[in-house]
């Protein structure tokens, strides 16, 4: 075996080309051809019935849903949508598929011709690509194997296997970009802007839930390599990659490995691929040398799918604004770089920071709840920060409560533990907690004295102008109120009593 070439190096003797399959699982209620529910982690085997099993003589009818859900995303990639399609058997055996075959589509797959933008980051700036989508087609997903007592995971080795249906029959949306070409050094990045850039469609669109960990998305990436001016090399096809950082190294690695192959003289081999995380290289998995005979044929059980014009026309008009135009509509509008945006999008709070900013809150007020404690305590209690206990409008009558100078920062924080404990809103958090700032002026002096004599060489220190050392009775103060005072007033009230102006 020849050794892997060095990405520079190898960039340096190959053009690369690239294509990428997505899966992406939609977020229907029920399955794409019977009533189960569609649910993820539910007990193994307890979501099927006798069409997701394929017994003899059940029937199977096409959700409605998921119908609308394809032509959405169609639309959103800016694909035609075909007048009139049908559903295909794709016939193999396989102990994941019951029926024996998957319901899929062909050659009539019902979006096909689009394209989406995207903008790849570089060292150098920004890169404009666009990505020319080839098709978009419906079908089903297969159940879950699980290969145990080996230690790899994998098939080979295991003692024996388990099945797992729940998953089978779930709708499926593939979409297939045409071949990449000329993006060089860059294919990597692309790859994973790509999938980075369908991936927020997906969740604004709101048809797929696209955690890629959970396999509601996953990844197929196709590789070749050719030297300038030879026709496109072999492709490899590295399977469900499912993060955007192993897109990326799934890439990068192929374009090492297979330099490494051609230029030893050898050839690329046709075949599927398995990434590796922890090591970074992909091994082979099945060789696609021979094409597979699937036996295609029109689904006889499934009337065609014949989508009105006008129908088409209603869903175009549902089409979210793209999240990329969106994201740089709010940065602008909140005054934040890409940095602070990638934070929030990141953390998943974009939508909740939107709708705060909406319910009159200040945009870095909004950002810095959401993307410090909510985020915090979200990550601790594992959930989604949406699920949270606290609404926009808290944040709003908190950040009121602020401005009046009834809480500080610090009180404010406990009235959204309390708020997420389920102890009620901010005002009754503040009621039943007594968090307000002392702001009755015999109470804080009564305070100020009592520090005062406490710490007697302190107070000579500040009376003989030494002012910062009024931080130590502050201090004490803020201490002494359980932080309900407000600092500034303390210490203006502190130099005041003691004849000191602040210099
Ligand atoms: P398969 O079912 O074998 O995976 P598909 O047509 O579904 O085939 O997908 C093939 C993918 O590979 C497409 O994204 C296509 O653009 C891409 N592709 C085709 N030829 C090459 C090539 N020479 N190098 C890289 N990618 C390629
Ligand atoms: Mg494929
Ligand atoms: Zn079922």
């Amino acid at each position: 075996m020849t050794d892997p070439i060095p990405f520079d190096q190898a960039l340096q003797a190959f053009e690369p080309v690239i294509g990428l399959e997505v899966h992406v699982e939609l977020g229907t209620n029920t399955k794409m051809f019977c009533g189960c529910p569609t649910g993820f982690g539910a007990e193994p085997n307890t979501q099927t019935c006798p069409v997701c099993l394929g017994l003899p003589g059940s029937l199977p009818v096409a959700n409605a849903q998921a119908i609308e859900s394809i032509i959405r995303i169609g639309l959103a990639l800016n694909c035609d949508i075909a007048e009139w399609c049908r559903m295909s058997r794709k016939n193999y055996f396989y102990p994941d598929m019951p029926k024996d075959y998957q319901v899929s589509q062909y050659d009539e797959p019902i979006c096909v011709d689009g394209h989406l933008d995207i903008t790849v980051p570089t060292d150098d700036g920004p890169v404009e690509v666009r990505i020319d989508i080839e098709r978009v087609h419906m079908e089903e997903d297969t159940g879950k194997l699980t290969h145990a007592g080996g230690d790899t995971g994998r098939i080979h080795g295991a003692d024996y296997s388990l099945v797992d249906y729940n998953r089978a029959g779930i709708p499926l949306v593939e979409i297939v970009t045409k071949p990449v070409v000329g993006t060089g050094r860059l294919a990597p990045a692309v790859a994973r802007a790509y999938v980075a850039e369908l991936r927020d469609i997906m969740r604004a669109l709101g048809v797929s839930d696209v955690k890629m960990e959970e396999g509601s998305l996953r990844c197929d990436a196709n590789v070749s390599l050719n030297r300038p001016g030879d026709p496109w090399g072999t492709r490899s096809e590295t399977k469900n990659v499912n993060s955007l950082r192993s897109v990326e190294r799934a890439v990068r690695a192929e374009i090492e490995r297979q330099a490494g192959v051609l230029d030893g003289g050898e050839r690329v081999v046709q075949e599927t691929r398995h990434f590796h995380e922890d090591t970074g290289v992909t091994t082979p998995g099945r060789s696609k040398e021979h094409a597979e005979d699937y036996r295609y044929f029109p689904e006889p059980d499934l009337v065609p799918i014949a989508p009105s014009r006008e129908w088409v026309e209603e869903l175009r008009a549902t089409l979210p604004e793209r999240p990329s135009v969106r994201r740089a509509r709010l940065a602008a509008e909140w005054g934040i770089g890409d940095f602070e945006m990638a934070t929030l999008v990141n953390a998943g709070v974009l939508d909740l920071v939107e709708a705060t900013v909406a319910a009159g809150v200040a945009p870095d007020a909004a950002r810095k709840w959401w993307s410090g404690e909510f985020t915090r305590v979200a990550n601790e209690r594992d959930v989604d920060p949406a699920d949270l206990p606290v609404t926009p409008a808290d944040i709003g009558r908190v950040e009121e409560l602020i401005a009046s100078g009834a809480l500080n920062d610090k009180l404010a924080r406990q009235v959204f533990e309390g708020v997420l404990a389920g102890e009620g809103t901010p005002d009754e958090v503040v009621a039943a907690r007594g968090l307000a700032v002392v702001s009755d002026d015999s109470a804080l002096l009564a305070a100020i004295d009592a520090a005062l004599a406490e710490q007697p060489d302190v107070a000579e220190k500040i009376r003989s102008g030494k002012v910062q050392a009024a931080g130590a009775i502050v201090g004490a103060v803020m201490k002494a109120t359980r932080g309900q005072a407000d600092a500034g007033k303390v210490r203006a009230l502190l130099l005041e009593r003691l004849g000191v102006s602040d210099a």
